[in-house]
């Protein structure tokens, strides 16, 4: 044993799907994660609402409390567990204010708060660990706040919304329905009772939140996080996807940018569906699964994959934070921070170039393509591919055409205004659907 070798107390404040998990792991594995740690490690206590609630895995009722500011004034180290803001909140500031290492898979929280939790941390020389808050089990924190550390990351791509990863690839695979694979979802467990905070894309936000602040060194706030959920992608979509080689995925893309007036260094943080290659490392994240891919300057592309929620899963990310806090506690000094130092402002989302794939339904009659040509040109988009469909049109009407046009890269308002005057030209029955491109 070391002459630093320190018995460590650890409270974990909520005993639910991830903390029951954490605990059980806790109790059973002492030992082993002691060794790892350098330290002894005692779970002194678990928190939560209802006493008498069935745990799985139990824990064992003289753990239990409903006092977790007990827990508090005793732990080294506490897990937050709860979820929501309040009181999950204020139970992180008390602990860090008592100067305990505090470890949370608590993304909401993260997304609407962090700045402040990191600041109390930085106060008392503590530390926030949060390896849990984005896509569960995959390591993709600890990977751009230390392993990349050194280098410049440029672009984050990731899904890391299980349940909508879930809809979107039974879509695809089976040619659901939205409605249905919704239903299978929740079925399944994958979505909840109200699916609102997956389907909507603020679960992504807040996710996309952390990733950006974290690999760009600038605390961007949620406010800036430009958020469309999966609700509008229809099968007809998906078969459309499918038939051009793509496939759409709920992207969080975060990525530097660089201002064309100023040349000023920004950001762009946005959630919204999103057609790729089907040869893309992401097409491949299938069901429940998240993966985020990394674009660094030295490092070059990464790809991160694995499973996103689940009890034990969570509770793998949670423990590694324990023992990092844990061997933290053993070497002693203050905690390291986050580096918000680089201050990037946000571009707003019709500042960012994009690529789009426009689906319409135009006259079949001479004349139609160089009228459509000339909408694109007047508002300096170009094209990159035009495919002609034949009478399929889901218009139904006859004497029409499809066109699915996909643009090089362009600003968010051009292409807005180019879509809107395709809807307002006559040559044009409809434009069907209008999907961003990646990869
Ligand atoms: P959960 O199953 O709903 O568990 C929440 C726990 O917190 C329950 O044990 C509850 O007590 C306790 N709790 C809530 N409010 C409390 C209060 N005011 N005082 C005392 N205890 C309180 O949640 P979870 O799925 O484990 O998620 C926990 C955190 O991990 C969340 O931040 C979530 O976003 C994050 N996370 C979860 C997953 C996942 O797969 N589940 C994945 C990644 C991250 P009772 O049991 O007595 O009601």
């Amino acid at each position: 044993m070391k002459d630093n070798y320190r018995d460590l107390r650890v409270a974990v404040l909520g005993g639910g799907t991830v903390g029951a998990e954490v605990a059980h792991r806790l109790l059973e594995g002492a030992g082993e994660l002691g060794s790892r740690s350098g330290a002894g490690l005692s779970l002194i206590g678990v928190a939560v609402r209802n006493l008498d609630a069935v745990r799985t895995p139990a824990i064992p009722k003289d753990l239990l409390t409903t006092d977790a500011q007990s827990l508090i004034v005793q732990a080294d180290i506490v897990v937050e567990l709860m979820g929501g803001i309040e009181p999950a909140r204020t139970l992180i500031l008390e602990a860090l204010g008592s100067g305990a290492d505090v470890v949370t898979a608590n993304k909401a929280l993260l997304a609407e708060h962090g700045p402040e939790l990191f600041d109390a941390a930085a106060r008392v020389g503590a530390q926030l660990y949060y390896e849990a808050a984005v896509a569960a089990a995959i390591p993709i924190i600890r990977p751009l706040r230390d392993s990349l550390a050194g280098d410049k990351v440029n672009k984050i791509m990731g899904i890391v919304n299980g349940t909508t990863n879930f809809i979107l690839d039974r879509m695809d695979t089976d040619g659901l329905s939205f409605e249905t694979a919704l239903a299978e979802a929740t079925e399944l467990g994958y979505a909840e009772a109200d699916p609102t905070a997956d389907i909507e894309g603020y679960d992504a936000a807040q996710k996309a939140c952390i990733l950006s602040s974290l690999a760009f060194h600038t605390a961007v706030p949620l406010t800036d996080v430009y958020r469309e959920g999966i609700t509008a992608v229809d099968a007809a979509q998906m078969d459309a996807a499918k038939k051009s080689g793509h496939v759409i995925k709920l992207l969080a893309i975060c990525e530097r940018r660089v201002d064309p007036e100023t040349g000023e260094e920004g950001v762009s943080t946005r959630v919204h569906p999103t057609l790729i290659p089907r040869t893309h490392p992401l097409a491949a994240a299938h069901g429940a699964n998240n993966a985020v891919y990394v674009e660094a300057e030295a490092a070059g592309p990464l790809m991160f994959y694995g499973a996103g929620a689940g009890g034990a899963e969570t509770a793998s990310a949670v423990l590694g934070d324990v023992v990092s806090a844990a061997r933290r506690h053993v070497a002693g000094g203050p905690g390291v921070g986050e580096s918000t130092h680089a201050d990037l402002s946000s571009f707003p989302l019709e500042r960012v170039e994009s690529r789009l794939n426009i689906s319409l339904v135009v006259r079949d009659e001479p004349g139609v393509l160089a009228a459509i040509a000339g909408v694109f040109s007047e508002h300096e988009v170009s094209v990159e591919t035009l495919h002609q469909g034949g009478s399929d049109d889901p218009s139904g009407e006859s004497g029409t055409a499809t066109l699915v046009i996909q643009t090089h890269s362009a600003l968010e308002a051009q292409g807005k205004k180019t879509v809107e005057a395709l809807e307002a030209n006559p040559a044009v029955v409809g434009v069907t659907n209008v999907l961003r491109v990646e990869g």
